[in-house]
């Protein structure tokens, strides 16, 4: 039997439109891959480009001096002991307190904690316009009675350096119950202070690296946190001791060392200022 031209046409028409669909699919298909990769490429190279921008963000940071007042107090309390005159001397009122805190509120200054001052040199942060911490050493009772309340009310975060020894010793220091609730309350960053609050340079480096370690582990098993900010006793410090706190692990370090500029080279030498019974201007000319 004879095919009919009309047959034959359509029998090599269809092998044609099947070739012809496999180029079309294979094609897309080519298309698409070249796609994939092209945008990965560009996705690889725009992350690259992201850690790269990042990388001298942190450099920047870390090589440019920053303002930030750090202001050093130790009690917080109304003195009933007039004979009492060390604590006179280093006593500020609460009303005081509370004043200074408004004086500086009022003109803009954001307080924050050393974690905060960490993750901004790491560039995992931006810090507010005008930083400013408020550090309190020792551990003193007035802490929990006359101080948290304050930062409750105004709702402001403050470093407290613990020495860890002194805590439950007198009445004149927190208890473990008042720390914990401290704690609770969201606001404290704690920070080390040593055990026993010798001056740490006058000792042996092996008796003073165990006061670094067990004041950090004593904290973090009574905190349940990191502790990983330290203050010197009397602020006394040197090259030998900054070494033993970074090898336990601590990003900073406060002294009393004066002045309102810190760098990443000096974060555990950072300085403070004793703001004193200063309000007003009178405090404000003394920070900026
Ligand atoms: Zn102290």
């Amino acid at each position: 039997m004879k095919r009919s031209p009309r047959r034959k046409k359509q029998a090599l028409l269809l092998p044609f439109i099947l070739v012809t669909l496999i180029i079309i699919f294979a094609f897309g298909f080519l298309q698409s891959q070249i796609k994939i990769t092209q945008d990965h490429a560009t996705s690889n190279l725009q992350k690259n480009y992201d850690q790269f921008v990042n990388l001298l963000e942190i450099e920047k940071r870390r090589l440019t001096p920053l303002k930030l007042p750090i202001l050093l107090y130790h009690y917080i309390e109304i003195v009933t002991n007039l004979r009492d005159t060390i604590r006179q001397s280093l006593n500020i009122n609460p009303q005081i307190f509370e004043s200074q805190i408004n004086t500086l509120l009022t003109h803009g200054y954001q307080p924050i904690v050393m974690s905060d001052l960490i993750d901004y040199f790491d560039g995992k942060k931006a810090l507010p316009s005008k930083p400013i911490i408020f550090t309190f050493d020792d551990g003193y009772r007035d802490f929990y009675t006359d101080v948290l309340p304050i930062l409750k009310k105004y709702h402001i975060k403050v470093m407290l350096y613990v020495s860890t020894g002194l805590v439950d010793s007198t009445r004149n220091y927190l208890t473990q119950p008042q720390l914990k609730e401290v704690i609770a309350s969201g606001l404290v960053e704690i920070g080390a202070h040593s055990v026993t609050h010798s001056n740490l340079r006058y000792l042996n480096l092996a008796v003073a690296k165990t006061e670094i370690l067990e004041s950090k582990q004593e904290l973090e098993k009574l905190t349940g946190q990191k502790v990983k900010h330290f203050a010197f006793p009397y602020g006394d410090y040197s090259s030998d001791l900054i070494l033993e706190l970074g090898k336990a692990g601590f990003d900073t370090a406060v002294t009393v060392d004066p002045g309102t500029t810190q760098t990443y080279a000096e974060r555990f030498s950072l300085k403070r200022i004793r703001p004193g019974r200063t309000t007003d201007t009178v405090l404000l000319k003394l920070i900026e």
